[in-house]
């Protein structure tokens, strides 16, 4: 759709769905469309209908509130929480008193000047208030735009922002913007929800590209994760002179349960120990290229080191503990990482004998 056909649609919408019975619509002024766009900020249409009205009678006026013990304004506020924004609330209504001779600045720059306000509450206010063509992109109008392009990346990310509001600016339309802005905001409280869009009752399907490819609860890319903790291990391949790797068998309760690992150790320092548990003598050892295992809360980083085994009793005393044949595998349940590491393992074994590092 052209942006002459987007805002078409969605004026047209309005006409027949739009809602334009809200008290914050009724007598419109900046004051009312301000305080009921900060009230809205982080709480349900429902649940600000009572306070608004409630607010409007205490303090009808950008004087009234400048003017108003702050309790008084706390109390209006008690129960919406975020007392930030009733406090920055007042500052802002002592500030338009004191330097805009009482009036709101018809400007959207000069609005986000003043406390509280950013740029999508700004936008609000001059174009539902004032008729001015200004955009808006509070949550509600992000999910419609981050659907309608399929926008990736966190809209959180300063980039991505701004691409949004690329978008959102170039949708705005001359005409009716009061209208459009209303519309989008319903759209978005109303059919473009955040679990269930009706795409089938929308203006915007026929454009949609998050509806087009099916989609639409992708949009918009949620936060990322925040990164994983890091854990370190070092993984000996003791590897005697049969083509055997030591092996051990996990715990059947914990990560890798039951499944057979190598060998864990802190450092090559504790090498010494486990190589004195099996009565190993060791040779040469090399390392191995490293691996990253990523479990749900935390990732591995696996230092591999294979290592020559010179000499080694019978057979492995304790239990739990074998020496896996490289050429002609058992049938074990093996952790994946370490399988790509046997492999590898046995690709370098493959190439010739160890060579590295003296023990
Ligand atoms: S078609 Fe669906 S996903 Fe797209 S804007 Fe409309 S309701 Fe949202």
């Amino acid at each position: 759709m052209s942006p002459e056909q987007f805002s078409a649609a969605v004026l047209d919408w309005y006409d027949s769905h739009g809602r334009k019975d809200l008290p914050w619509q009724q007598g419109i002024n900046p004051y009312r469309v301000w305080v009921s766009e900060i009230m809205l900020q982080q709480t349900q249409v429902s649940t600000v209908l009572g306070y608004f009205d409630r607010f409007m009678a205490a303090l009808p006026t950008v004087q009234a509130l400048a003017e108003a013990p702050e309790d008084e304004v706390l109390h209006l506020w008690t129960g919406l929480g975020y007392y930030t924004r009733a406090r920055n609330l007042q500052k802002t209504a002592q500030l338009i008193m004191a330097e805009h001779a009482g009036e709101f600045p018809a400007d959207v720059e000069a609005l986000t000047a003043l406390p509280g306000i950013g740029r999508s509450t700004a936008g609000a206010i001059a174009s539902l208030s004032m008729g001015l063509r200004a955009a808006i992109l509070d949550g509600n109008v992000k999910r419609v735009l981050a659907r309608y392009v399929a926008q990736e990346g966190y809209p959180g990310e300063p980039k991505v922002a701004k691409q949004l509001w690329d978008v959102a600016e170039r949708f705005t339309p001359q005409q009716r913007v009061n209208h459009y802005t209303q519309a989008m905001m319903d759209l978005g409280a109303t059919l473009c929800t955040r679990s269930k869009p009706s795409c089938l009752l929308c203006p915007l399907r026929s454009g949609c590209q998050a509806h087009l490819l099916g989609l639409e609860i992708r949009y918009p890319i949620p936060k990322p994760r925040k990164a994983l903790p890091q854990k370190r291990t070092l993984m000996p391949l003791l590897s005697n002179s049969s083509g055997e790797v030591l092996l051990y068998r996990r715990p059947s309760s914990g990560l890798w349960g039951g499944l057979w690992s190598l060998p864990e150790l802190d450092d090559l320092q504790a090498l010494e120990t486990l190589a004195n548990r099996h009565s190993l003598q060791l040779g040469e050892r090399r390392e191995l290229a490293g691996l990253t295992h990523t479990f749900s809360h935390f990732q591995l980083a696996i230092a591999p080191w294979l290592i020559r085994v010179e000499s080694q009793p019978a057979s492995v005393a304790e239990a739990d503990w074998l020496w896996y044949n490289l050429a002609t595998p058992p049938r074990l349940g093996l952790a994946a990482p370490v399988k790509k590491l046997l492999k590898r393992a046995a690709d370098v074994l493959n190439a010739g004998p160890i060579t590295g590092e003296q023990p």
